[in-house]
């Protein structure tokens, strides 16, 4: 067993670190106050190669590994503050850029990906629907057969980088119900009969865009279809795998920042000449964040290690997912009350984080449905 990083990957990191804290540090308050998109530090992003990391050479990514995208994406997260445009690069990489660079089409990979990887096209994934969430196989999106075409008729909900994307892939029901009825779609934006409901405000990664797809006799050729028609529930699965790492990478290097920042103040901060930090429910804290964010962190490295390894990780992804968002919002939750009343307050930058986080027990499957998933493996629930 290793436990080390390559001299490769240390140096990946750090370049992370240096690039994120330059670059994606200054005006998040301003942009999350307005809910703003920064399109500019997206590009930034695309050209430090953020967008392109996982996507194979061939099609001008960089081709990297799980795990050295791992170390990249806790680089950013550390020197990074603006979370929300962090979750919109690694939403477009994993659930876009993941399942076309695994089930495409050459014609797909060779008209989407190169513009993906490069960051002037940008991806969004439309499975949720106003009545099917959690219940993701419970879709009611339709797509009907039409003269050797496709006819999708439905809404989606909750699709990350909606408002600003060039291409969704949509699940939509071919078949009969459940698993075996869903196929999965590449749909441009400028299809007839696709349309981009208005950004839905959210509490937190609010520079990251959101809105409703809707789907009224959109039409679209035989060659949309990504895989097979009939294994939409197996892109999905799988994409869900790799989203649970990525996703959930930088908030490993967030919640060391959060953590060295709680670690500083509980040493400078005195309450009549004490510094807090001796107190030991303040120390005891610092010490549960410690050991919520590395075993956050082994289950994390552990499940990419295995999909390198293995090629499927589904238990260890949603033991890695459910961990590092738990101890993700555990560890905002206790830096605000480590820093008091001004935990609470805009400007020292921590309530932000405390609303960024409590999105990741949401999104790619909640943290309820990570554990039906780990139960069900045990054949319960
Ligand atoms: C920031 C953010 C980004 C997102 N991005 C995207 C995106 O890009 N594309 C996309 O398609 N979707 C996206 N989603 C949607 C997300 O995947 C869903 O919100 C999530 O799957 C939950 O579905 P729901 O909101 O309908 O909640 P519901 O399914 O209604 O669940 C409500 C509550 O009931 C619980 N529950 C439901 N069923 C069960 C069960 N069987 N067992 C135990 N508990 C259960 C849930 O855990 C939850 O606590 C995003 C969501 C958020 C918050």
């Amino acid at each position: 067993m290793e436990f080390s990083w390559t001299e490769e990957q240390v140096r990946l990191r750090s370049g992370a670190v240096e690039f994120a804290s330059r670059r994606l540090v200054d005006g998040v308050i301003e942009r999350d106050r307005q809910g703003v998109f920064p399109r500019d530090l997206w590009d930034a992003c695309a050209e430090f190669g953020l967008q392109g990391l996982l996507v194979p050479a061939e099609w001008n990514g960089a081709g990297q590994d799980l795990l050295s995208a791992v170390a990249v994406l806790e680089g950013i997260g550390y020197g990074a503050l603006d979370n929300g445009l962090v979750f919109s690069v690694t939403a477009h990489a994993a659930s876009c850029e993941g399942p076309l660079s695994a089930y495409g089409s050459p014609e797909q990979k060779d008209s989407w990906l190169p513009r993906l990887a490069d960051g002037s096209a940008i991806g969004a994934t439309g499975i949720t629907e106003p009545d099917s969430g959690s219940d993701v196989f419970g879709l009611a999106t339709s797509a009907e057969e039409a003269g050797g075409d496709w006819v999708l008729e439905g809404s989606k909900t909750f699709v990350t980088n909606g408002p600003v994307a060039d291409v969704f892939l949509i699940y939509a029901r071919t078949g009969g119900p459940g698993f075996t009825g869903i196929t999965s779609f590449l749909v441009p934006r400028e299809t007839a009969g696709l349309a981009v409901g208005p950004s839905m405000e959210k509490m937190g990664l609010r520079t990251s865009p959101m809105s409703q797809v809707f789907l009224e006799g959109c039409r679209v050729p035989a060659t949309a279809v990504v895989g097979e028609v009939g294994s939409g529930a197996i892109v999905f699965n799988q994409t869900m795998d790799l989203e649970r790492l990525l996703v959930m990478a930088p908030a490993i290097g967030v919640m060391e920042r959060i953590l060295e920042r709680c670690v500083v103040h509980s040493r400078e901060r005195k309450a009549g000449s004490v510094a807090i930090g001796k107190h030991q429910s303040i120390a005891h804290r610092i010490a549960d964040m410690e050991l919520q964010l590395e075993s956050a962190r082994l289950l994390l490295y552990r499940a990419a290690w295995q999909r390198m390894a293995r090629g499927s990780a589904t238990r260890e992804s949603a033991l890695a997912k459910l961990a590092v968002s738990e101890a993700y919002v555990a560890i905002c939750r206790a830096a605000v009350q480590i820093f008091g009343g001004y935990g609470y307050i805009v400007d020292y930058q921590i309530e932000r984080e405390l609303r960024d986080a409590l999105a990741t027990t949401l999104y790619v499957g909640t943290s309820e449905i990570q554990k039906n998933l780990i139960a069900g493996l045990r054949g319960l629930g």
